[in-house]
This record gives structure tokens, C-alpha cells and sequence, in this order.
């Protein structure tokens, strides 16, 4: 039962509501305030704090690694891969003067690419190294990746090849979320927690928003962020989710790893962190039980992310795993870019960030904020 003055004006009479408080969420209702400071702006998340990818990531301030971008280049198309490079790569410059480089945590330690002995994928990287750091002058104005074969024993991997990018970075994702909710409460953003929408229904005015609990809020539009989470309120939109398992070792004595490591076209990633390796991936291996919203780990998966910490990053070194988890990424057919579009004359979407989505979420987000200015 809700009084006159809950319904009336305390939780009433939003001018936006964005529905998920992840980074696309957060930014896009952070814009809308910088674009319109007057304007009534309300984020509901249904986790008691930010509860999606984007603080279940890895943490990784990047664009993409050697063969994942030439398998985009092969499969989109010129045009289409290198822009969505170059989204990625302005996002993360806007992501870091934005919050600020502190406050996220960011480390400038650069990624690689690892090629496992004997790995056919290097090759085919190999035989058009040149021609992608070419096409990617456009963009940089110079060349991004560089073999790095003799930085293997110093990094203490068992690898066939190594290449190099030193324009990325690691951040800190729990900081980086603390930053982005603080810069959203700043500009006036009004964030409720726990509060989950079930559905939406478009008015002549407006849009009302149905609440866990059977509350209903009505604002005169609306932004669902909730990414890869979609599917229960957005069922005509083309996003998939794919879960995303990672471990964390306890601290290993005198590790050497240092830096962002990508393997086998994106799907494995590991990095150190406070000495220990966080590592990621292996979706591939199962890919119709990992299509999934539900949070949990499976044996086939973590084997394997054991056994690759055993044979390529951790050889002949003990480590104990300290902790599991995984989040949950939407993915667009084909990776194709994020949907940012307007679904009807109230409500808008912004999903679909695929594994990439730290680096684009500023971007979306402004599209989004764009959208119902
Ligand atoms: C394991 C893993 C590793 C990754 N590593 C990286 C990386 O290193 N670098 C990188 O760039 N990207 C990485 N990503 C991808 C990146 O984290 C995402 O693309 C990005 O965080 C998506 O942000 P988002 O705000 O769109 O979605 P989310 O952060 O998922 O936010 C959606 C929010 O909506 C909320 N929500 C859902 N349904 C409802 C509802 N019905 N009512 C109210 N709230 C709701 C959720 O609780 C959630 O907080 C990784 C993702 C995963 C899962």
C-alpha cells in the first residue's frame, strides 16, 4: 500500500528512467543530467549495488587483440571492424578523463597476444601482422602490435609466440564502478537499489514500469541498459547473454606475469593482480550451456582454465585457486556492435556490449542519452 505522497511525488514524475546501473546504465544517465541539468533523472538497478558485468569483468582497458580483430576484419568487413575499433579506442581515452586514471585504478602495463606452441592460429596471424597494423594507422597514426617472442621466459609463460600492444591498460572494476556511481550521484542522478523491473508498458504519455513486488512508476521515458540480461524485458531485441567464468589464484611468490594476456582469438584472458593470476574464458568450449543469464561456474570450464594456468601461464609453479565467479555478457548475432535504438515513442535501448564493453560503455551511453534528449 502506498500513500498519496509516494505515489504522487516522492516515487513518481521521473523524466528518465534507466533501468541496470552497469557502465552503460550509470553513463547514460550521467549524460542526460550534464546534457539537461533540470531534468529528473532515476536509475534502478535490482542488484543492492551494481550487480552485472561490469564488476564481474577482468578489468581489461583494451581494444582488441591480433587475431581477434583480423577474425572481425574477415568476417564484418574493413569498415565496420576499424570503426568499431576506433569506438573502443576513443572510449577508453573519455573513460579515463572522465573518471580519472586514480580513481579507476588504470595501469598502463600493455597487452598481449599468447600463441601456444605449435599453435596453428599463429600462422595465420603471423602472414598478416603487417597488413592489420597498416590498416590500423588510420586510427593510432602508427604501428599498435609488435612481436615480443623474447619476453616469454622474462614473463615466466610457456608460449610459441608473443605480440605486443602497449596501448592498453588494466583497471581496477569495483573502483571504477565506485568512481562512476559517485559522478552520477554528483550530477544529480537518483540511484535505487534493489528494486528489479519485471516489465514495461507503454502509455500515451509515458512509459510505466512494472516493479518485483507489483509497484509501478511511471516516467516520461525510459533507457533499459540491462545488457545481457535483456531478454525477460526486451524479448524483440536480438541479445543473446554468454556467461563468462574467471578464477583467481592465491598469491603465487615471486610471479613474474605482468600485463594484459589474451589467448585464442579473445576467448581465454589472464592477467596479475596484487600477485596473483586472474584468468578468463573458455566459453567457447561450451558455448549452448554458457548461453545462459544464470550465475555459476562449471567443472568443464574450470578444468580447462586449470589446466591452461598449468601448461602456458603458470608452468611448473603451484598455485591454489582462492576464488571463482562469472558474470554475464549480451552478445549481438555475429558480434555485431551494441543496439542503441529507440523501441518505441517512450522507451529506448542501449544492450548488447559483447566481451568488450568497458572500453565502449561511455560511448554507448552517450548514443543512448542521445536518443532521448
Ligand atoms: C567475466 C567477464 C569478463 C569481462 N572482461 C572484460 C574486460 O576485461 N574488458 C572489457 O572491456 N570488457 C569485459 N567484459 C565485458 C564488460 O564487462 C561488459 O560489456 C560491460 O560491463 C557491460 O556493461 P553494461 O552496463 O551494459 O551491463 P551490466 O554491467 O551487466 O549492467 C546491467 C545491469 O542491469 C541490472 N539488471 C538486469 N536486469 C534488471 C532488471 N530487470 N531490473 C533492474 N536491473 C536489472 C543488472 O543487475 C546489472 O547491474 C567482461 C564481461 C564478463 C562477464
Amino acid at each position: 500500500m502506498e500513500s498519496i505522497w509516494e505515489t504522487r511525488s516522492f516515487s513518481n514524475g521521473a523524466d528518465l528512467v534507466v533501468v541496470g546501473a552497469g557502465i552503460t546504465g550509470l553513463f547514460t544517465a550521467w549524460h542526460a543530467r550534464r546534457r539537461r541539468p533540470s531534468r529528473k533523472v532515476v536509475v534502478l538497478e535490482r542488484g543492492p549495488h551494481p550487480a552485472g558485468a561490469s564488476v564481474k569483468n577482468a578489468g581489461f582497458a583494451c581494444f582488441g587483440s591480433p587475431s581477434q580483430l583480423l577474425s572481425d576484419l574477415e568476417h564484418e568487413g574493413e569498415a565496420i571492424a576499424l570503426h568499431r575499433v576506433e569506438e573502443r579506442w576513443r572510449g577508453l581515452q573519455e573513460l579515463r578523463a572522465t573518471l580519472g586514471d586514480e580513481a579507476i585504478g588504470f595501469a598502463p602495463v600493455g597487452g598481449y597476444e599468447v600463441f601456444r606452441p605449435d599453435d596453428a592460429l599463429y600462422t595465420r596471424v603471423a602472414g598478416r601482422f603487417d597488413a592489420l597494423n597498416a590498416a590500423l594507422h588510420g586510427i593510432f597514426g602508427r604501428d599498435v602490435y609488435s612481436w615480443a617472442d623474447g619476453r616469454t621466459a622474462s614473463l615466466g609463460l610457456r608460449a610459441g609466440h608473443l605480440a605486443f600492444n602497449p596501448l592498453e591498460g588494466a583497471v581496477d572494476s569495483g573502483l571504477l564502478m565506485r568512481r562512476l556511481l559517485d559522478l552520477a550521484r554528483e550530477a544529480g542522478v537518483e540511484v535505487r537499489f534493489n528494486t528489479a523491473v519485471e516489465g514495461w508498458e507503454e502509455q500515451a504519455q509515458g512509459v510505466e514500469l512494472l516493479l518485483h513486488g507489483g509497484q509501478r512508476l511511471r516516467a516520461e521515458q525510459a533507457v533499459i541498459a540491462t545488457n545481457g540480461y535483456s531478454r525477460g524485458l526486451l524479448p524483440q531485441i536480438d541479445v543473446v547473454p554468454g556467461r563468462g567464468q574467471v578464477l583467481l589464484t592465491s598469491p603465487i611468490g615471486g610471479l613474474r606475469l605482468k600485463g594484459t594476456f589474451h589467448l585464442d582469438e579473445g576467448y581465454y584472458y589472464f592477467r596479475d593482480l596484487d600477485g596473483r593470476v586472474l584468468l578468463g574464458g573458455g566459453r567457447n568450449l561450451d558455448k549452448a550451456g554458457e548461453t545462459t543469464e544464470e550465475d555459476a561456474t562449471t567443472p568443464r570450464i574450470q578444468d580447462a582454465l586449470e589446466e591452461l594456468l598449468r601448461r602456458t601461464i603458470l608452468p611448473d609453479t603451484p598455485f591454489r585457486i582462492e576464488q571463482r565467479w562469472s558474470g554475464i555478457m549480451g552478445f549481438r548475432p555475429n558480434g555485431g556492435p551494441a543496439v542503441v535504438e529507440r523501441l518505441s515513442p517512450h522507451v529506448v535501448v542501449a544492450a548488447g556490449l559483447g566481451g568488450i564493453g568497458v572500453a565502449i560503455g561511455i560511448r554507448v551511453a552517450r548514443h543512448a542519452a542521445e536518443l532521448v534528449a
